[in-house]
């Protein structure tokens, strides 16, 4: 039996990838990998699943009644999910047991979503009836990335369902061991057997055969713009419709007149929250000049004060890096910063005692004295790496603000109300915080402008993404019709 430890070593022929717990190095589990040979046979399964099962004919009322026995299932396992997911890649408890809560509130909602969306009858234009209906696309090929598997698979897996399709889920070789409990809850739930399944093995192997796969009618993507770009490529050419939900470089903005204590504390949780492996982290934070060095001061207090510690440990902050190559890519990140003139205030390194030695830890790192153009400024580290920038007026701010490829979030803290609107209306982000940050739920749609990504996950739109529009119309006429011209 070949093996293969995460993406760390890539080798064709290898059968079986195991998991590595960044928090200690320890084994967290294997899964089997999934040949290209074999994925004829996957998709076969799943068209058969959607031809015969009766699923995307069943009254979406139905559907929704199944959608809450997964909901319940996942609730049922919450804390084994939780613990899992914590050895898997590395999240705090707390936060992978909100995961796994976020995972039973989305297959819950899309649940409501089949019970209440509707569709339109359009305005009559002639002797006949004309209504819309949604239909599914039939196999559906979702691929996710491993800083929040369950949380994100829920977000693919529950409104592709909800919309009559079958789906072929693929994870993260960094974090496989979330999407086959999954589809094991679900299928004790009731799913039919074949409507959800996994693939499992490296993205440029197993994930791009699935894309180019002629049987896959629609891909549903989460991770970084580099592979987004490449899956949009295959789709364009496919003429299939591709969901990309990318990366970010995301500005969060802190004015005079903002209550600094609550923007502070907002500022310190939006980048080291998930140590900064989140597409939303706020890693690029913009002062007003007049209160730079306080405010950067205060940063810098706050985010020295936090708890990194192993995953488990009570009070924990900040945890490991999913992955010890990644860990090493964020650190070469800093590096660079540095090589950038950047100045160092804090982390920039792993940190120091016995109790980090085995894990995949790196400090929160706090940058400033870098120009908007630098590298590090632009890129994604999608670690715990936050760069500030002093603006003067509003416009510098916006300018600045929108001078990356990312599109995702941003945050602003102002008291001034007209001012965030103004400011909120002006950055080039698909979610805008005012006052708060890093809220997502799974009522309002999420995505990206620019190369943030294309098309809206969540809310009942969310549905809509897996769905194609029908057109129908019902002659209403006596006579025979005559020729349209
Ligand atoms: P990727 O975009 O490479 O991985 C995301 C998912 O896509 C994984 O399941 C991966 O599989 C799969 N994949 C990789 N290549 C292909 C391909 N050619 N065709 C189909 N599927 C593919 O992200 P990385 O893990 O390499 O992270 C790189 C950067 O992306 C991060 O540093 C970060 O900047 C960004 N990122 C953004 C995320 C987000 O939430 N928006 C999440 C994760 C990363 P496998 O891992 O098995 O290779």
């Amino acid at each position: 039996m070949n093996v293969r430890l995460g993406s760390e070593v890539a080798n064709a022929t290898d059968d079986v990838i195991v998991s590595i717990n960044p928090a200690d190095g320890s084994v967290a589990g294997t899964v089997e990998a999934t040949s290209p040979a074999e994925l004829d046979a996957v998709v076969e399964r799943a068209w058969t699943a959607f031809r015969s099962s009766g699923w995307p004919t069943l009254l979406p009322h139905r559907r929704a009644l199944l959608l809450q026995k997964v909901a319940d299932g996942l609730a049922a396992q919450k804390e084994s999910l939780a613990q899992l997911q914590m050895a898997d890649n590395g999240k705090p408890l707390g936060e992978c047991r909100g995961m796994v809560d976020s995972a039973i509130g989305t297959f819950r909602y899309y649940a409501g979503v089949c019970e209440t969306i509707e569709t339109d009858v359009t305005p009559r234009r002639g002797d006949y009836l004309s209504f819309t209906l949604l239909e599914p696309f039939g196999v559906v090929a979702a691929i996710t990335p491993w800083n929040s598997p369950i949380m994100n698979d829920a977000t693919k897996v529950a409104p592709a369902l909800a919309a009559g399709n079958a789906v072929i889920l693929k994870p993260s070789e960094d974090s496989p061991l979330l999407a086959p409990e999954l589809a094991r809850i679900a299928l004790a739930a009731g799913l039919p057997e074949g409507l959800l399944q996994v693939v499992q093995g490296r993205g440029p192997e197993i994930g791009s055969a699935l894309v180019a796969h002629p049987g896959v009618r629609m891909i549903s993507f989460t991770g970084g713009t580099a592979t987004g770009r490449a899956i949009g490529r295959v789709a364009g050419e496919r003429l299939v419709p591709a969901a990309l939900e990318l990366g970010g470089k995301s500005p969060h903005i802190v004015f005079a007149d903002a209550d600094l204590d609550h923007a502070v504390a907002a500022v310190v949780a939006g980048i080291f929250g998930s140590a900064g492996q989140s597409c939303v982290a706020g890693s690029r934070l913009f002062i007003e000049a007049s209160i730079y060095d306080d405010v950067l001061a205060r940063v810098v207090v706050r985010t020295k004060s936090l708890r990194v510690a192993p995953p488990d440990a009570p009070g924990v902050e900040v945890g490991p890096l999913a992955s010890f190559h990644h860990r090493d890519r964020v650190h070469r990140f800093v590096e660079r910063a540095r090589e950038e003139g950047g100045r160092i205030l804090c982390g920039g390194a792993a940190p120091a005692g016995d109790e980090f030695d085995a894990g995949a830890y790196y400090l929160p790192t706090v940058i400033d004295r870098l120009g908007p153009e630098a590298l590090t400024c632009q890129e994604e580290a999608f670690g715990p790496v936050l760069v500030a920038l002093p603006f003067g007026d509003e416009q510098d701010l916006i300018a600045q603000a929108n001078g990356t490829a990312f599109g995702l979030a941003c945050g602003i803290w102002s008291d001034n109300f007209k001012r965030c609107w103004r400011v909120g209306r002006a950055l080039e982000a698909g979610s805008v915080w005012v006052n708060t940050y890093k809220q997502s739920v799974t009522s309002t749609p999420f995505g990206g402008f620019k190369s943030s990504g294309l098309g809206r996950e969540k809310g009942i739109d969310g549905l809509r993404l897996y769905a194609q529009v029908k057109s129908m119309y019902f002659g209403l006429h006596e006579q025979p019709l005559e020729v349209a011209r």
